[in-house]
């Protein structure tokens, strides 16, 4: 049978809301109190931005909620979406002195949540482009994470950028691929609309290579810089791989992130390949659409699985079945061209600590939707082509200094998936700003300033030295907030969103 829709839009909004509620004003002062102030903040260490946490946690204690939001901002450009995607267990959370004492850590996603959203939610523009024009011309190829970060530091620091997408809508996987539950689109694109903000010329459906050549890139500006993420999605190589019911894990999540909700077709009983943090992603947000059965089906034990241990406690949580240890070898269909099962195969490790399939133990699992969720391949050649002298790691990965993002190509800078193989979207953002910042000092001969976090870095001793021409003062801006009516319904491509109000942020 095809599979279809299986809940109505209002039940799958409700299902698919973000998993952690937004704090209220009370409760995020009540949090932001707990925060110790640590002279030696070991969070600040563990975020790749380098956000100054006690900092903006401060702020929101003392009732400075757009001060907070600006000093999250400047570091991170991307700090709405990564308040709701990063790993904080594992990162700044991870790190919080409050661990050492068996206390809780400070809920520092959250807080970073509270702050941004209120900026977003009443249009207050914390960010500026700086300084006096430089005159440099830089091209940023692939408007995610990585791309946006880049040319976001890029226009503060005075340059003109252009970015080029080939997808409709820009943001990258924030906008494409994460999961709903985690973070809406509109974050994402309220987040372009930043960066756009900031003078950044944004063209989306532009492919570079294919309507946009790399030598027109290399001619007409200064510096380029690639942030093209992954290569395509693997696939299965079995029997029955290219079924109808078969929805790579990407495409499934593509379809819920850009449809109505109750336009999004499920199977009744779903099998998803593959264990990491995207077959979770798919095989929850399966179980939210409502099948009645998803169940993972991964090759290695459950110790073995890559998905972070919190990720696995949401698919547990949501009822997701977990077979470990087996591998499919074909999907099997009715005769008529639609999914009926996948057949499976028992593995084991051999001494050698090689995968041998157990011989007599296949199995058949009932189903009705395959989803693989395989993972990217990394750019790899496809790069070679436009860029024939650039340089690849052993991986496929493009080859580039870690701590500037040059590649063995003149001119020519990389950050994010591209990069690094795949990460974190957090990670992603730090490769951009700083190729960002060597490119600045690359065209310009002069060091990019620091950033102006006066509580840590120092005053600044002249706008200049903060890289603003026109310093932002958060006073003004909250009091011109506070003057403001209600602000207007707004549009985006992905659809009408409801109209933002004063008082409260409206992301949840
Ligand atoms: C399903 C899934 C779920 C994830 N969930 C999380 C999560 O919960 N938390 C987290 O921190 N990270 C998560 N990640 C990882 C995170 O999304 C990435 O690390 C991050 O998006 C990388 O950013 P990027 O800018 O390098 O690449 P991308 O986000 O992939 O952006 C690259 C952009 O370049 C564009 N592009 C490519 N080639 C061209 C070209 N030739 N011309 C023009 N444009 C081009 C692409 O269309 C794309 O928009 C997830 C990843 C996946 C796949
Ligand atoms: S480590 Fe924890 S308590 Fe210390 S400054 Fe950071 S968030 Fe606050």
């Amino acid at each position: 049978m095809p599979i279809r829709p299986r809940i109505d839009e209002a039940t799958a909004a409700h299902n698919l809301r973000e998993i952690d509620p937004p704090f209220s004003p009370q409760e995020a002062v009540t949090e932001a109190n707990r925060c110790l102030y640590c002279f030696d903040a070991p969070c600040i260490h563990a975020c790749p931005t380098g956000i100054d946490v006690p900092s903006f946690i401060r702020k929101i204690a003392t009732g400075q909620t757009t001060g907070a939001a600006r000093t999250i901002l400047r570091a991170n450009v991307l700090g709405a979406s990564c308040a709701r995607v990063c790993p904080t267990a594992e990162l700044c959370e991870g790190a919080c002195v409050m661990v050492d004492r068996e206390a809780d850590p400070i809920a520092i996603g959250r807080l970073q949540r509270y702050a941004t959203d209120h900026v977003f939610a009443n249009d207050i523009a914390v960010l500026a482009r700086g300084r006096e024009a430089t005159g440099k011309r830089v091209a940023v190829v692939g408007a995610g994470p990585a791309g946006l970060s880049c040319a976001a530091e890029l226009a503060q620091l005075g340059h003109e950028v252009t970015v080029f997408e080939r997808k409709p809508e820009a943001g990258g996987l924030n906008t494409y691929g994460i999961a709903y539950y985690k973070m809406k689109p509109r974050v994402s694109l309220d987040e372009v609309e930043m960066v756009r903000g900031l003078g950044v010329e944004i063209r989306t459906g532009v492919s570079v290579g294919v309507d946009v050549s790399p030598e027109l890139l290399r001619d007409e500006f200064d510096a380029v810089f690639l942030g093209v993420g992954l290569g395509s999605t693997r696939r299965l190589g079995i029997p029955g791989e290219d079924l109808p019911e078969v929805v790579e894990a990407l495409t499934f999540i593509e379809a819920i992130r850009t449809r109505p909700l109750g336009d999004v077709a499920v199977g009744e009983r779903v099998v998803v390949i593959g264990c990491g943090n995207t077959a979770i992603d798919a095989v929850t947000q399966a179980k939210r659409l409502g099948a009645r059965e998803a169940t993972i089906v991964y090759r290695r034990g459950e110790s073995d699985m890559p998905a972070y241990d919190f990720e696995y406690e949401i698919g547990r949580i949501d009822g997701a079945g977990f077979v470990f240890d087996a591998a499919p070898i074909a999907i099997l269909d009715d005769g008529t061209g639609h999914v009926t099962g996948i057949r499976i195969v028992r593995t084991r490790l051999t001494a050698a600590g090689t995968l041998e399939f157990v011989e007599g133990s296949e199995s058949v699992l009932a189903c009705d939707m395959v989803i693989p969720a395989l993972g990217q391949t990394k750019p790899g050649e496809g790069l070679r082509g436009p860029w024939p002298s650039l340089e690849l790691d052993e991986r496929g990965a493009i080859r580039r200094e870690f701590e500037t993002g040059r590649t063995s190509v003149e001119g020519l800078w990389a950050g994010g998936d591209a990069a690094n193989g795949g990460a974190e979207v957090v990670d992603a953002v730090a490769e951009g700003k700083r190729a960002a910042r060597d490119i600045h000092r690359a065209l310009t001969n002069e060091a990019a300033p620091n950033l102006p976090q006066s509580s840590r870095s120092g005053v600044p001793t002249s706008p200049a030295e903060a890289g603003l021409a026109h310093p932002v003062r958060v006073s003004r801006l909250e009091a011109a907030w506070r003057q403001r009516g209600d602000v207007g319904e707004s549009e985006t491509p992905l659809g009408p969103w409801p109209a933002k109000r004063n008082g409260g942020p409206n992301h949840g």
